[in-house]
C-alpha cells in the first residue's frame, strides 16, 4: 500500500529521509542486505512500510524502509521483514545451486549465522546430564534431567542450544529446505511459538561430540532468519542411528505424521539399503569394499523383508539418477510436492520415467553394477533428452505456472514454448508421453529381432538409431497444434483429466467424449520420422 506520508513529503525532505534511513540500515537495502549507493541507483530506490498497513504497521518514519526496487518488486511476502528473510534464504539457495546441491538446508542457514561450529562435552550421570556452552564465552556448568524413554530404552534430555552447537544431520534428513518455510517465518514473528521441539542426537566422539539436529530443520532455520540464537532441541544420547533411521522413515511413510516428499523417502531408502548391504557384509565376514554378492544375494538374506528390500535396491537407483549433475531435467522438476515454479511434479517424474526402471533384484554382483549402471545412464539420458524437446529454451522460470491457464483464457500473451512446457508436464500427459517413448523402443528391438523383456528395457544398451528415434518422436509430438492452442485450455488443459483421457486422444485423435484434440490418433512409424 502507498504511503501517504511519502506522499505528503516535498523532494527534499523525501531526499532527506532516504539519507537518514540509508544511515539506519547501514547503507544498505533492507531486503538483500546489499549496498544501495544512492548515485548509481537513483530513481532504482523504494520507501516501503516494514510492518504492513494491513497488518496495522504505521505510516511513519519509524516503520519504513529503504529498498532496492528490483528487491522490493520481486519479494515473496508484503512484510518486510518476511521478505528479507526469504532473500537471505534465496541467496543461500542459489550458492547451494551452484555448489551442486539440489537446495540449502539448515546446514547452510546455519552457517551464514555462525552455527553448526562447536563440539559438546557431556557428562552422563545416572539421571542428569551435565554440558557447558563454552565455546560461546558461557563457562557456567548447566545440568538437564536424563529421561530414559519406557519402551525403546533410548536415552535423552531437553535443552535449548546455541547456535553454535547445533549441526545439521543430511544423513538422517536429507531434505532440503522448501518454499513452505515462509509460513512458518510468519508464524514465529507474529507471536506463536515453536509447538514441537526438535530432535537431536549426540554421540561421543572421544570425550566430544556434536548435536546434530535431525528433524524439526525448518522451525530451526524459520527461527535463525529471524535472529535466534538458540532453539529448543531433544537431544538422543548414544543412540543407534539406524534406529533413529528407521523410526524417522516410518514416521514419514507407514505412519504419515510428517508430509516427507517422495524424494526424500527414496534417499533414505537407499541409506537403509546402504545399512543391509552392510549387515549382509557382517554375516558373511566379508571386508567393508566387498560387494561382490548380488541384489537378489540380499533378497534372499533378508527374506522376512523381501519387498522393502527389493523397494531399497530401486529407491537408491531412482536417488542415484535424481542426483546424477548429468541430469538436465532435474532443474523443471518441483521436488516437494506441488509447486507452481517449476513444470514437472516429482510424482510425475516417478510414475512417467521411473516407471520404466527394473524393479526386480539382479543376480549380477553389486560391484560389477555395469547393468545399473547401463540403466541409470540411459534414463538420464531420456530425462534429458526430454528436457532438450520441452524444457530448455522453452520454460521461462519468471513466468512460471501459476494460473497459467487462466491467464491463457483471459488473453495474457505466453510464449508458445512456455505453454507447451506446461501441459506436456501434467501427469496424465506426461505418463502417456512416456508410454509411446516405450512402444518406441520396444517396436526398435522388435524390428531388430532382439528379444527383450518388457521389465528391463533400460538394462539394454540403446543403440544409436534407438536414440535418434525417440529424438524424432518427441520432437513430432512437441510440433502437435494442440500443446499451444488457446482455444483448448477451456476444455481440455482448464479441468483435470485422467489418464484414460489421454490414451483415447493419443490412440484416436479424440477425447473419451469424442471432443478432436489432435487430427488423428499417433501413427508410430510416422512418429519416427522427421519432419
Ligand atoms: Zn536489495
Amino acid at each position: 500500500m502507498p504511503s501517504r506520508y511519502v506522499a505528503s513529503l516535498s523532494a527534499d525532505q523525501r531526499q532527506s529521509l532516504e539519507t537518514k534511513l540509508l544511515g539506519i540500515q547501514s547503507g544498505k537495502c533492507f531486503i538483500c542486505r546489499l549496498v544501495i549507493d544512492p548515485q548509481l541507483h537513483h530513481g532504482e530506490l523504494e520507501l516501503d512500510h516494514i510492518i504492513p498497513l494491513a497488518l496495522r504497521g504505521n505510516d511513519a518514519e519509524n516503520n519504513l524502509a529503504l529498498t532496492h526496487r528490483s528487491c522490493n518488486r520481486d519479494k515473496g511476502a508484503s512484510d518486510l521483514r518476511v521478505a528479507r528473510c526469504l532473500a537471505e534464504l534465496k541467496s543461500l539457495q542459489q550458492a547451494a545451486t551452484e555448489r551442486g546441491d539440489r537446495g540449502a538446508n539448515l546446514g547452510d542457514v546455519l552457517g551464514q549465522y555462525g552455527g553448526g561450529r562447536a563440539a559438546l562435552s557431556l557428562r552422563l550421570n545416572d539421571d542428569t546430564v551435565e554440558y557447558a556452552f563454552s565455546h560461546i564465552g558461557n563457562n557456567e556448568p548447566q545440568s538437564s534431567r536424563l529421561y530414559s524413554d519406557q519402551l525403546s530404552g533410548a536415552r535423552y534430555f531437553y535443552c535449548l542450544a546455541p547456535l553454535a552447537y547445533i549441526h545439521h544431520d543430511d544423513s538422517i534428513n536429507p531434505r532440503s529446505i522448501g518454499s513452505n518455510i515462509r509460513g512458518l517465518i510468519e508464524e514465529f514473528l507474529y507471536g506463536r511459538p515453536q509447538l514441537h521441539v526438535g530432535l537431536g542426537w549426540w554421540s561421543a566422539e572421544g570425550s566430544q561430540g556434536k548435536l546434530k539436529l535431525f528433524d524439526g530443520q525448518h522451525k530451526a532455520a524459520a527461527q535463525i532468519l529471524l535472529d535466534v540464537k538458540e532453539i529448543p532441541v531433544r537431544v538422543f544420547v548414544e543412540p543407534d542411528v539406524n534406529v533413529l533411521r528407521q523410526a524417522n522413515t516410518n514416521a514419514g511413510s507407514n505412519l504419515r505424521q510428517v508430509a516427507f516428499d517422495q524424494a526424500v523417502m527414496r534417499h533414505l531408502g537407499s541409506s537403509l539399503y546402504r545399512d543391509r548391504a552392510e549387515q549382509y557384509q557382517r554375516a558373511y565376514t566379508l571386508l567393508e569394499d566387498d560387494y561382490s554378492f548380488s541384489e537378489l544375494d540380499l533378497v534372499q538374506h533378508f527374506r522376512g523383508e523381501r519387498r522393502q528390500m527389493e523397494r531399497y535396491i530401486v529407491d537408491a537407483q531412482r536417488d542415484a539418477i535424481a542426483r546424477n549433475g548429468d541430469n538436465r531435467l532435474l532443474e523443471f522438476v518441483e521436488w516437494s510436492g506441488k509447486g507452481n515454479d517449476r513444470p514437472m511434479a516429482y510424482s510425475t517424474v516417478e510414475s512417467c520415467f521411473f516407471q520404466l526402471l527394473c524393479t526386480k533384484a539382479l543376480s549380477t554382483p553389486i560391484d560389477q553394477g555395469s547393468e545399473r549402471e547401463l540403466e541409470r545412464r540411459q534414463m538420464t539420458e531420456l530425462m534429458s533428452l526430454f528436457a532438450d524437446v520441452f524444457y530448455i529454451g522453452h520454460w521461462d522460470h519468471d513466468i512460471g505456472g501459476r494460473q497459467l491457464e487462466n491467464r491463457i483464457r483471459k488473453g495474457d500473451k505466453i510464449p508458445d514454448g512456455h505453454i507447451r512446457a506446461w501441459r506436456i508436464s501434467r501427469e496424465e500427459v506426461a505418463v502417456n508421453v512416456m508410454r509411446w517413448v516405450r512402444l518406441v523402443i520396444e517396436n526398435h528391438f522388435a524390428v531388430a529381432m532382439r528379444r527383450v523383456d518388457r521389465d528391463r528395457l533400460l538394462l539394454e544398451e540403446f543403440p544409436q538409431s534407438l536414440w535418434g528415434n525417440i529424438q524424432t518422436f518427441l520432437n513430432n509430438l512437441s510440433a502437435l497444434p494442440c500443446w499451444i492452442n488457446p482455444e483448448l485450455s477451456a476444455t481440455v488443459f482448464g479441468p483435470k483429466q485422467n489418464l484414460d483421457y489421454w490414451h483415447s486422444v493419443f490412440n484416436v485423435g479424440n477425447s473419451p467424449g469424442g471432443l478432436p484434440v489432435i487430427a488423428s490418433g499417433l501413427d508410430l512409424h510416422r512418429m519416427i520420422v522427421p519432419a
